[in-house]
Parts: structure tokens; sequence; C-alpha cells
């Protein structure tokens, strides 16, 4: 399913996702990313989906919600992979303005030197760039770029971008204990920022499980070092997201495909689903069956079960 949700967002409220690219195809393989390993690695846009048809499913979607008395605070463009690899993303964002609800995208900026993306994001209303780290050693061993990507230019395009942009425009930095904590990393982070002046310098730290085992959230003293130590570099607000979001996931009838588009994007705390479930008075024998035919996969990360769609199959 390209349109899921709408599921709750610390940022935008109620969001209604749109995946526009197929299963995990990104242009970094992030070493926190929770939807896993990148398993098609691409640096340049191609065409993925018929702008109309992701028209339709939105279309379907809402009509859905509104049945239900449901409403979306936003549409966002958030998928399994990176957004501004679909060359139809400016076409898609005209098409979904027709329902009048505000137009997200998060992307990890990686294209912003091209001229047709910076055209694209401007479409929408608001935009969270990635600045994860800005030197290339770091950028490197945090989000495994595509061979062809070039650090100084994402940095300028980043910079261009925010000059033009009349939109909402926010960053988000995801600190990785051990890789780009360090006083260094940040102190570049936070020069970086400075002249980006985003609405909101977002840090977030890994509270879903990572693509690799061994990524872990920094310290609480190292995040308040790391928020300090950006605060007073940027002159905007900063704000730390340390934990998951809340609970009010939208499921429509068909609970196990809304289920499944959701892990895609999404993985899910056991708890969360047991409620949704008890609510819909289903079994979770459904989720047991998933598991079982390796549609979804179980992952344990801080002593919490976490549920993820299998990107293999
Ligand atoms: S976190 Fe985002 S940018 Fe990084 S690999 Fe995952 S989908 Fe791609």
């Amino acid at each position: 399913m390209i349109a899921f949700g709408p599921i709750p967002s610390r940022r935008l409220g109620q969001s209604l996702g749109i995946n526009n690219i197929p299963p995990k195809t990104c242009s970094y393989s992030c070493v926190y990313c929770q939807i896993g390993r990148t398993n098609k690695m691409q640096a340049s846009r191609s065409k993925f989906y018929d702008p109309k048809d992701i028209f339709l499913e939105t279309k379907l979607k809402i009509n859905d919600m509104n049945a239900k008395g449901e409403k979306a605070d936003y549409i966002t463009f958030v998928a399994d992979g990176e957004p501004t690899l679909d060359i139809n993303l400016g076409a898609e964002i005209e098409f979904l303005k027709q329902f009048d609800i505000k137009i997200a995208v998060i992307t990890n900026a990686s294209l912003l030197w091209m001229d047709d993306v910076k055209r694209d994001l401007m479409k929408a209303d608001w935009v969270s760039i990635k600045v994860d780290a800005v030197d290339f050693d770091a950028w490197y061993k945090v989000d495994r770029p595509h061979g062809n990507l070039d650090i100084e230019r994402i940095k300028k395009g980043s910079l261009d971008f925010a000059q033009c942009y009349k939109g909402v425009l926010v960053t988000e930095t995801m600190l990785a204990s051990g890789i780009n904590d360090n006083k260094e990393c940040l102190d570049g982070i936070g020069m970086h920022l400075a002249k980006i002046k985003p609405a909101k310098a977002y840090i977030l730290v890994p509270t879903r499980p990572p693509a690799e085992s061994n990524v872990k959230r920094p310290s609480t003293s190292k995040l308040k070092e790391a928020f300090n130590s950006i605060r007073t570099m940027v002159d905007v607000e900063v704000e730390c997201i340390t934990e998951d979001e809340g609970e009010s996931f939208f499921f429509a009838d068909d609970i196990i495909n809304d289920l499944l588009s959701i892990l895609s994007v999404h993985p899910v705390r056991e708890e969360v689903i047991d409620k949704l479930l008890n609510k819909r008075k289903i079994n979770k024998k459904v989720i047991d069956d998933l598991v079982k035919k390796g549609l979804i996969k179980e992952f344990i990360y801080e002593n919490r079960k976490f549920y993820r769609k299998n990107q293999e199959k």
C-alpha cells in the first residue's frame, strides 16, 4: 500500500504517510535505520509509481478516515527509502494538494544539490532535512552513503535550499553513541545548522531497532552535552526526541494490510499492537501467522519487543 496510517508523529500530529518508493531503495544505508539495511542503493532519480495511482490510493484512505471521523494533520512523504529519488515527487505533491491537507516531506537531503529536487521540495509546506554529520568520516560511518554522493555538494545544496524555501524547514540529527556524538562532530553540525537556520533543529536518538545491532543511543549525559553544545551555536529552537511516538494509529477494516504498510516504514512495539488488536477484538494469532509466513520479523531493542516488515518479502 502506498498510503498508510495516519500514524502519530511528535512533529506533525496525525500524519497520513505516503510511501512513494519501492522497499528499501535509498541513497544511504544509515547504521541506525529502523527499517533495516538498504537493499537497493541508488543516487539518481527514477520513476516508481504513477502519480495518479498515488492520488487515488490517498483518496481512498482519506474517504475511509472521513467515514470513521478521523482526520490527518499532514500528508507526509515518509518512505521506506529516500522519497526524493522519485522523479515524480513534484507532480505527486501537486496532486495531493487537492485534499487541502498540508504536505510534508522527510528527506535525507542527499540529492538536494540537484535543482529538480529543490524545485520539487519547494512545493511542500514542511520539509525535514537530515544533518547527521558534516565531515566525510563521520558521515561515511553513520549514513553509509552511495559512492557517487559528495558531502560538500550536499551541504551546499542544503544551504541553497534553506535560503529559497518559503515553507517550514526543520532539521533532524540522529546521534549514535561513539559514532557522531563526539565534540568535533557536534561542533561541525552546530556550525552548519547555524547557517541553515531551520525553524527547529531536532536531535533524535535511535528509539526503535536499528539496522546494525551494535548501534546504541548516547548516554543521557552525552545527550545533554550535545543538546547544550548545539543550542549555544544555533540561534533557533532545539528539541531532543528520545521517546517513541504515541499509540493512536489508524486502521481501516483491512487491518492486516494496514499493519503491513505501517510496519514497512515504522517498527511498532508489541504492547501497542496488543492494544490495537484488543480494541478490535482480533486474536493475536494474526501476528504470529505473519511472523510464521516471514512477512514480519520480531526484534528486541532496549528490552522491548518490536515488529517490523520483512523487507526481503
Ligand atoms: S534512515 Fe532514512 S536515509 Fe537512512 S537508510 Fe533509512 S531510509 Fe535511508
